[in-house]
């Protein structure tokens, strides 16, 4: 792989940036692998690479529809955090989170990830009282979590508003919560793992599979039959389909969540603030624009784009805390398939069909799992038992019952 140094900057611009090596290799399928990885989001390329890192499994494919990060890994807003309400999620986000602190250097790619702080208001006492009972959760798992008065809150957000319809009495901090550049950790985990050995196959769809004695033995896909010893798919808002296709049942809902960003403004905003009340979240990108989120769709749709009342909602709920950001343009909107459990904890682990795993139901919070889930998948298909970290997150917690709901913690789940 061609390093990314100071020496090679100064080196290729010196030769007129002509030797710059393409990040990765665009593969043809070959007729067989080891593990074929279905979906190139931040997920599959994630789980490739730790296949062949930590694990020496390096004759696998990754078989993307579109391209790499086209579906939700290069659509959301960045923010990673690991404040979880449950012991179980808290260990395996925080790990998440620990990888993506030492990313940039792993990967030898800047995924920029800015700790800026992230900051969940209270806008009633009896938020207040939830926010510390999440505060304190979080901390008893071992993971960094703060209350703020609103005097400090003023003091992080100057601009925002504390006494608009939706009083602001205090907030949750994590300060080693921040957002990491999307593309960045896309690019760099499928560069990494091409150098690797990875295929990384883009166009190129899984329509069905093989299968014999309920075992896996290869996908259809759009480019031809490939034989796999196992499959892994990791394909978000198509889970259900796929597994459909596979034979078994998902307890997943598809829905679009939509983002949006204003024009590039001078540094305004230097921490994320989230209110799970009015269902809506802000910070600053590195060029400027505010970037905005808010919740899902409340209809279930493949639809790769959002409704207007849901955005309306959002940005009004956005301009009642910043009221001042009420004078931007907003630049562009877009939406993403995502696909969320009843429990909003995610799927990973094991299938009803042998050498077949599935990593799925993120709903609009995979992004800060991307490093966490890649890791444990890894481990999980060589030694076909799920990894520690996720052993309470699979599909048979649906007939035991054992759910993990931080659907309330997390407010807005992102
Ligand atoms: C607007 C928005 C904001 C969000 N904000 C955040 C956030 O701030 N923080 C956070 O943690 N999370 C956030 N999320 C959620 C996060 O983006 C996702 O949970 C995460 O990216 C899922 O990654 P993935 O690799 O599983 O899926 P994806 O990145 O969607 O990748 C799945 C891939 O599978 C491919 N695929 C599908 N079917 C097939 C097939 N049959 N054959 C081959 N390939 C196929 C798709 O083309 C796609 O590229 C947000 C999501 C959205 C939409």
């Amino acid at each position: 792989m061609q390093r990314y140094s100071l020496l090679n900057l100064v080196r290729n611009a010196v030769r007129g940036n002509r030797d710059w090596q393409p990040a990765w290799r665009d593969a043809k399928p070959k007729r067989s692998y080891d593990v074929v990885v279905v979906g190139g989001g931040g997920h599959g390329l994630a789980t490739a690479y730790y296949l062949a890192k930590n694990h020496g499994v390096r004759n696998v494919a990754v078989v993307e529809k579109g391209w790499l990060g086209g579906g939700n890994s290069g659509r959301n807003t960045q923010v990673c955090r690991s404040n979880y309400f449950y012991p179980a999620s808290a260990a395996f986000y925080d790990q998440s989170l620990k990888l993506y602190e030492g990313l940039s250097r792993e990967l030898n790619f800047n995924i920029m990830l800015s700790q800026r702080g992230l900051l969940s208001l209270a806008h009633s006492e009896h938020e207040l009282e939830i926010n510390r009972r999440w505060a304190n959760a979080t901390h008893m798992s071992g993971v960094d979590a703060e209350i703020l008065t609103p005097a400090d809150i003023k003091k992080l957000a100057p601009r925002i508003n504390l006494e608009s319809r939706y009083p602001i009495l205090g907030g949750f901090m994590q300060r080693r919560g921040g957002i990491s550049r999307h593309d960045a950790v896309i690019w760099g985990y499928a560069r990494a793992a091409s150098a690797l050995g990875v295929d990384i196959i883009q166009n190129c769809e899984v329509t069905g599979f093989d299968m014999s004695d309920s075992r896996v033995k290869g996908v259809h896909t759009s480019q031809g039959f490939i034989s796999a010893d196992r499959v892994v798919m990791s394909v978000a808002g198509h889970a259900s389909v796929l597994a459909q296709k596979a034979g078994f049942h998902l307890p997943i809902s598809t829905m679009a969540l939509q983002a949006m960003v204003t024009e590039p403004i001078k540094p305004a905003l230097d921490v994320i603030v989230m209110s799970a009340a009015i269902h809506a979240y802000v910070s600053q990108s590195d060029r400027g624009e505010i970037v905005i989120g808010g919740g899902a769709d409340p209809l279930n749709s493949y639809a790769q784009r959002g409704g207007m009342p849901v955005l309306q909602a959002t940005i009004a709920a956005v301009i009642e805390l910043f009221p001042s950001f009420s004078r931007l343009r907003l630049m562009r909107q877009w939406a993403g398939m995502v696909d969320v459990t009843p429990d909003t904890t995610p799927i990973m682990g094991l299938t009803p069909v042998e050498a077949l795993y599935i990593n799925c139901g993120w709903g609009t919070g995979g992004y800060k799992a991307i490093p966490g889930g890649g890791y444990t998948m890894a481990d999980t298909i060589v030694n076909n038992r799920p990894h520690a970290l996720i052993d309470r997150f699979g599909l048979d917690r649906f007939q035991s019952g054992a759910l993990i709901d931080e659907g309330a913690a997390a407010g807005v789940a992102h």
